[in-house]
């Protein structure tokens, strides 16, 4: 959470809770095909949205219906993620189709070691070597 962040906006999150599921349901209903267009589509317009105007979320704006059309489209981005497997999670909020999916997820994810705990393996030089270190010609310019 950061102080005064998009996470820190409990209108956002509450309309949010409200919204989001509205439109799984609008999506559940359309046919497997027509869903994932809607789907694909959602997705885009949510995240051009949120890149030109998410500001508006966060400060309002003057425009009259530029902070609605922002939030419809990131309610509907977030709803369009809800069918991925795992779901979507924003400001701490997750919406899913199927949360076994999520919860299996989270299991295999703890049980993974993290990429954090190993040790990169040095890459192996692929041509000649001294003591261990690539050898590499290098020319010269000539000095006249
Ligand atoms: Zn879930």
């Amino acid at each position: 959470m950061h102080p005064n962040g998009i996470d820190d906006n409990p209108l956002l999150t509450t309309a949010l809770e409200a919204a989001v599921p509205l439109h799984i349901m609008n999506l559940t209903q359309l046919h497997p095909n027509v869903r994932e267009r809607v789907r694909t589509r959602w997705a885009a317009d949510g995240v051009d949205e949120i890149a030109y105007r998410g500001d508006t979320l966060q400060f309002g704006s003057k425009k009259r219906g530029e902070a609605a059309a922002a939030f419809n489209a990131l309610a509907r981005a977030l709803a369009a993620g809800a069918f991925q497997p795992g779901g979507i999670t924003f400001c701490g909020l997750h919406w899913c189709v199927d949360h076994t999916e999520c919860v299996d997820a989270e299991r295999q994810a703890s049980e993974r070691p993290s990429l954090l705990d190993r040790e990169p393996e040095p890459a192996k030089p692929s041509g000649p070597t001294w003591r261990g270190r690539p050898v590499t010609d290098v020319m010269l310019p000539e000095v006249a």
